[in-house]
C-alpha cells in the first residue's frame, strides 16, 4: 500500500520538526497521523530515540492503539491518540510534547491567555487546560477531546503533563505545537515585566478570520 508507505516517511519525517524546535527532551513527545479512509494511524515507536526513526520503525496501530503492522510497540500514547481520532473526525493529525514553557502553564493548571495577535491568529483564543489524567489508557484522551471539543484552539495544555496539539493533518498538529510553545514563551517573558491586558474578543475573531481565511498562499 503506497499510501501507508508514504505516510510512514511523512511522520517520520516531521518527528525531526520535534528536536529542531527544542519540544523534546530524549525520546519524550511523538506525533501521529490518520491514515484516510481506514480506521487506523501511524505513530511513533516507543523509546526510540529520535535520530534513529526510520520510515520502517514507525508503527500502525488501529483506533485503538493496537499494533497492526509494525516491529516495534507504539508510544505509551497510542491510546490517547486513537480516541482522539475515534471522536474527532476533523483531526488528521496529533502532536504529544512536554515543551517547557507550555508545560510549565500546564503545570500551574493555567490557560494561556490571548494577549497577542500571533495566538489570536492560530487558536483563535486562550490556550486552554485539560484536566489531570494518567499516561496508558483512553483518560488523557478524554480530557483532550472534552477540552477542546467546540474550542477554537488546537492545542491543549493537560494539567501537569503537556500539550496535546491538533491539525488537519500531521504537518497542522506540528505547527500547532510549535506556535503553542512559543506562545507559551512569550507570554511568560511579557508577564515577568507587567501585567499583561487580553485582546478584546472583536480583535480576536478578526484576527483570526483573516488568518484561518485569507494569510499565506492559496
Ligand atoms: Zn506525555
Amino acid at each position: 500500500m503506497d499510501e501507508l508507505a508514504e505516510l510512514r516517511r511523512e511522520v517520520c519525517a516531521l518527528h525531526a520538526e520535534l528536536p529542531r524546535y527544542g519540544l523534546v527532551a530524549w525520546t519524550s513527545g511523538n506525533l501521529s497521523a490518520r491514515v484516510p479512509d481506514a480506521e487506523l494511524m501511524v505513530i511513533k515507536p516507543s523509546g526510540v530515540s529520535y535520530d534513529d526513526l526510520t520510515p520502517e520503525s514507525m508503527v500502525v496501530c488501529d483506533l485503538q492503539g493496537e499494533v497492526v503492522e509494525g516491529d516495534f510497540a507504539p508510544s505509551s500514547d497510542a491510546a490517547t491518540h486513537g480516541h482522539i481520532y475515534r471522536e474527532m473526525a476533523e483531526v488528521g493529525g496529533v502532536v504529544h510534547t512536554h515543551s517547557g514553557f507550555a508545560t510549565a502553564w500546564a503545570i500551574r493548571g493555567e490557560p494561556i491567555p490571548c494577549v497577542m495577535t500571533a495566538m489570536a491568529d492560530e487558536f483563535g483564543g486562550d490556550i486552554p487546560v485539560g484536566p489531570f489524567a494518567l499516561i496508558g489508557d483512553e483518560e488523557i484522551g478524554r480530557g483532550v477531546v472534552e477540552t477542546l471539543g467546540g474550542h477554537r484552539s488546537r492545542a491543549v495544555l493537560m494539567r501537569s503533563h503537556g500539550v496535546f496539539a491538533l491539525g488537519e493533518g500531521p504537518r497542522d498538529a506540528v505547527k500547532a505545537a510549535v506556535m503553542c510553545e512559543d506562545a507559551a514563551r512569550t507570554v511568560h517573558l511579557a508577564r515577568s515585566l507587567g501585567p499583561v491586558e487580553p485582546l478584546d474578543p472583536d480583535s480576536i475573531d478578526a484576527l483570526y478570520d483573516r488568518y484561518q481565511n485569507v494569510y499565506g498562499q492559496r
